[in-house]
């Protein structure tokens, strides 16, 4: 959002139908922006938020305002009709239940239409940690996505999301099945999580780097053979 003027560029000079989603920290997603990128053509915008208390996320993202850029970013998307989602890396301390409530009420009172679940993975900054879940929290977040998705008490609350739920039982849809990542410099990965380098969209054959990206899967989850 630092080059919110790239990406209006580049969202104008696409071809329809192309989905652009927009993944944010919520950091300068004004009311005007929100409604420039919706103008542009926009389609959603998933805003991170790794806790539901205002200090422990600032405190997570070192930086005092993280919270409130979150909360305005949320406000401004939904304001300019842009689809809107927030987006959770759930570690070890943070998985239990009444969390993960406290979490989808704020969720809920924010008015976002689904919130996504995304396992830690050790990449990033959590290179050489140990932060994989383990069967315990993975069993917490399987019980809470289907009591929220799936029991009508919870039917005003949004839609949960949750890929390591699916990818246990069906393998991994990404590693070009149905999604494949390209990085800046244009070299495949099978996701933004699982990165090695497979072949270059701009000058190899991108069908055989397709290929190779398949073949080499992920190192967690087998690929989804569907
Ligand atoms: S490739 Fe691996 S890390 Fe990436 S989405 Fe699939 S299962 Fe997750």
């Amino acid at each position: 959002m630092l080059r919110v003027n790239d990406i209006i560029q580049v969202l104008k000079s696409s071809r329809n139908p192309t989905d652009f989603w927009l993944l944010t920290s919520g950091l300068n997603l004004s009311r005007e922006n929100a409604k420039r990128l919706k103008k542009a053509g926009l389609t959603g915008v998933l805003v991170s938020l790794d806790h539901h208390e205002e200090s422990a996320h600032n405190d997570f993202r070192k930086t005092k305002d993280s919270f409130a850029w979150a909360h305005e970013a949320v406000r401004n998307a939904i304001e300019a009709d842009i689809l809107t989602g927030l987006t959770i890396c759930p570690t070890r301390e943070y998985v239990s239940s009444g969390n993960m409530e406290r979490y989808m009420k704020l969720a809920k009172e924010w008015g976002v239409a689904f919130v996504q679940i995304l396992e830690p993975k050790p990449v990033g900054h959590y290179k050489d940690k140990d932060v994989i879940l383990r069967a315990k929290e993975v069993k917490i977040l399987d019980d809470i996505f289907l009591t929220m998705n799936f029991r009508s008490y919870y039917a005003d609350y949004p839609v949960i999301s949750y890929h390591g739920y699916y990818q246990r039982r069906v393998g991994c849809l990404a590693g070009a099945n149905r999604n494949v990542y390209v990085d800046t410099d244009g070299d495949l990965h099978a996701c933004p999580f699982c990165q090695s380098k497979t072949g270059n969209a701009l000058s190899d054959n991108f069908a055989a780097s397709l290929q190779k990206v398949k073949e080499n899967g992920c190192h967690t989850f087998k690929n989804a053979t569907i």
